[in-house]
């Protein structure tokens, strides 16, 4: 692990080289301390446990010339909101379902990502419990981060392949399920909405808990696949579940506020730019 770790670092001190770089942004898809800027740990990167990395203190010792500014993935997804939300008087959030995922609230007036405290993280989750009900009875699956039912073990793009075969047949693989989802296949709606099923449930608990969260961004390449068929069977899934006292006086509520990206996948990339150009500090 610490050898992949080092090519990750050589890996950007040779592109910073290369380009003859003095401020760079990077986007890092882990779980990181925001306080600190210490990489804590991925699921998608490295497997299960805990690999930490101070990322910018090695690249400062490898090529102390540069200043580096180290973002989450998904603060940097939430930070790219900030220039395309239209309104400032609330909040917004970030969802990116891809090989992992992951999730991230942000103050569009001030710019801020409200991190814990003492950790420094906020919105992992990827990592919370969940349960994936297909036809009567309940599945289980273990999470890259070697837990069992988690969230991402029953909606992450990884997930979603190995659950395919399983639920649907030896045939079934994530191009199939694409084009079958998009050409209206029963099967592939119902298993979609499965899929969808935990994320949703999510989302229901944040509106009830924050309710300032008014516009929530659906990205990563599992949305930017499916496009608006994914963002239906997410609206679908909240419809039947229902908010309480909300969605039964105002039917379009989810609606208005859940959108997907623009899928040109470049959010992660904008952020990180603006990142390094407000603060060059590492947070999550
Ligand atoms: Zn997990």
């Amino acid at each position: 692990m610490a050898e992949l770790q080092q090519r990750m670092v050589s890996f950007i001190v040779d592109e910073c080289v290369r380009h003859a770089s003095t401020d760079v942004g990077i986007s890092i898809g882990a779980a990181v301390n925001g306080h600190t800027g210490l990489v804590l740990s991925s699921a998608p990167l490295w497997g299960p446990g805990t690999w930490e990395l101070p990322l910018t203190q090695k690249l400062c010792e490898a090529l102390p010339a540069v200043r580096y500014s180290v973002v989450n993935d998904v603060s940097a997804q939430a930070l790219s909101l900030l220039d395309e939300t239209a309104s400032s008087d609330s909040m917004a959030a970030a969802l990116t379902v891809s090989s992992g995922i992951a999730y991230r609230t942000i103050d569009l007036a001030s710019g801020h990502i409200p991190l814990d405290p003492d950790h420094g993280v906020q919105g992992e989750i990827g990592h919370l419990p969940s349960a994936f009900p297909w036809r009567g009875t309940y599945l289980s699956a273990v999470c890259e981060c070697g837990v069992q039912d988690h969230v991402s073990a029953f909606s992450s793009g990884r997930a979603i392949e190995q659950l395919l075969p399983r639920l649907a047949g030896p045939d079934w693989n994530i191009a199939a399920f694409g084009e079958a989802c998009r050409s209206g296949d029963a099967l592939a709606l119902e298993l979609l909405d499965a899929f969808t099923l935990p994320l949703s449930t999510v989302l229901l608990y944040q509106a009830t808990l924050n309710p300032q969260v008014r516009h929530t961004v659906l990205l990563g390449g599992v949305v930017d696949e499916l496009g608006e068929i994914y963002r239906d069977s997410v609206l679908k899934n909240l419809a039947r579940l229902g908010l309480y006292e909300v969605t039964s006086r105002d039917s379009g509520y989810f609606d208005r506020r859940i959108k997907i990206g623009n899928g040109d996948g470049l959010e992660a990339l904008k952020g990180a730019g603006l990142y390094a150009r407000r603060n060059g500090r590492a947070i999550q």
